[in-house]
């Protein structure tokens, strides 16, 4: 057992805090506030391989181990929320099926333009009356008419809609089939019969835009389809169980940003006579931060490593992302607590993290649903 990082992760995880230090962090705040991503990053995010973690270079990308896009995903986190959720999108929902299942065609076709810092990748599962149950609940479907799909239906919450060329949609080809009913489908965001609404108005994560999909018998051609016909369902587990390592990671980030802000704060403010840091009750938090924070890391970086292992890694993968999300909420919470009403104010960061860190127990996976993926596994165990 090795808890070190390799000197090669140590390089990127340092490089990435000097990308994220110069020119991520500081525009955080201005992002929530214009509800804007800040662009000027982003395409600095190009040379340093960031728009193309999981993408092959052949593509424009650097195929970077689980545990690098882990360690990236947190370094985004620790700076802004809101462009490192629109990051692990555009990665690992956006990016990934199509590096994974597409021809070298639909490759070449979509994944040097993913890559290029022009836009950013999107994943289309969530409908309106659709979320945890997606084999239950998911309605858009296509149809065969000659040699097009046409599509119809909707679909919600869709990180990065607005921002890119073509997106990944979670459909039935066969509404009989059941979960063998679902394919996916690469939709260009031109298509005839595609309307990308208005992004909503959210409580955090500002700046990423989560936007709804309506397909009013929209037209793509036969050969749109992602993967094998039939195999939608499996493959969005699949992008599902990785994402979840994503957001952990980045929710370790938020917690740790979170936590920073609160030990610096609590060693210069004065109450009492002393600084608040030497208040027992307050050193309590800052002890259970300090804990905590570790805990979820080593939750995640283990299930990346299982995964670079091509182990399992599906139930530690459901713990990190459930244990990194749950412990960023708490972290937050009391970071506004120990900032008092200072905490409270926009002008101090953690209020914002705290509205950032609040989407995390709910997307890709709900804690409800993170749990039912750990019992399930551990009670088959018990087989
Ligand atoms: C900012 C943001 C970005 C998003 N980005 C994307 C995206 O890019 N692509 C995409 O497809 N989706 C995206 N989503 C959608 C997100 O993944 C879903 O909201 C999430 O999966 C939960 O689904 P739901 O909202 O329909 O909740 P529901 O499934 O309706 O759940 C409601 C509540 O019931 C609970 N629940 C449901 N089933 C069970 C059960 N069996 N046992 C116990 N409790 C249960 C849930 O845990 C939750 O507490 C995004 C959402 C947001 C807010």
């Amino acid at each position: 057992m090795n808890f070190e990082l390799s000197e090669e992760h140590r390089m990127w995880q340092r490089a990435l805090r000097d990308f994220c230090e110069g020119e991520v962090k500081p525009y955080a705040a201005e992002v929530d506030e214009t509800g804007k991503l800040h662009w000027d990053a982003i395409r600095k995010m190009v040379d340093i391989g960031l728009l193309g973690l999981n993408v092959p270079e052949a593509y424009g990308g650097i195929d970077m181990d689980a545990l690098g896009i882990a360690i990236a995903m947190e370094e985004l986190g620790r700076a802004c929320g809101s462009t490192a959720l629109s990051i692990a999108a555009h990665n690992g929902l956006g990016c990934a099926p199509i590096a994974r299942w597409g021809t070298p065609e639909q490759k070449a076709a979509y994944l040097p333009r993913l890559t290029s810092g022009d836009f950013l990748g999107a994943l289309a599962l969530t409908e309106p009356s659709a979320g945890s149950d997606l084999a239950g609940g998911v309605q858009t479907s296509a149809v065969l008419e000659g040699d097009s799909w046409i599509i119809d239906g909707s679909k919600a919450w869709i990180t990065n809609a607005g921002l890119a060329p073509v997106i990944t949609v979670l459909l039935r080809t066969d509404k009989e089939a059941g979960t063998s009913g679902f394919s996916m489908m690469l939709v260009e965001t031109s298509a005839d019969g595609l309307t990308i609404h208005p992004p909503e108005k959210k409580m955090g994560l500002k700046g990423s835009p989560t936007q709804m999909l309506s397909f009013d018998e929209a037209r793509v051609p036969q050969n749109a389809i992602l993967g094998e016909q039939g195999r939608g369902f499996q493959q969005t587990m699949q992008i599902l169980d990785s994402g979840r390592i994503g957001i952990g990671a980045l929710s370790v980030g938020l917690a740790q940003a979170a936590f920073e802000e609160a030990v610096r704060y609590a060693r210069q403010r004065r109450a009492f006579g002393k600084a608040i840091a030497e208040h027992q009750a307050i050193q309590w938090m800052i002890a259970d931060a300090a804990l905590e924070i570790d805990a979820a890391r080593l939750l995640v970086y283990r299930a990346a490593w299982l995964k670079d292992q091509g182990k399992p890694f599906v139930k530690q993968a459901a713990m990190a992302k459930l244990m990194a999300t749950e412990v960023a909420e708490r972290v937050a919470r009391n970071a506004i607590q120990i900032h008092g009403s200072y905490g409270y104010s926009r002008e101090f960061p953690v209020e914002r993290i705290y509205r950032d860190q609040r989407l995390m127990t709910i997307g890709e996976g709900t804690s409800e649903i993170q749990r039912l993926v750990i019992a399930r596994r551990v009670l088959q165990e018990f087989d």
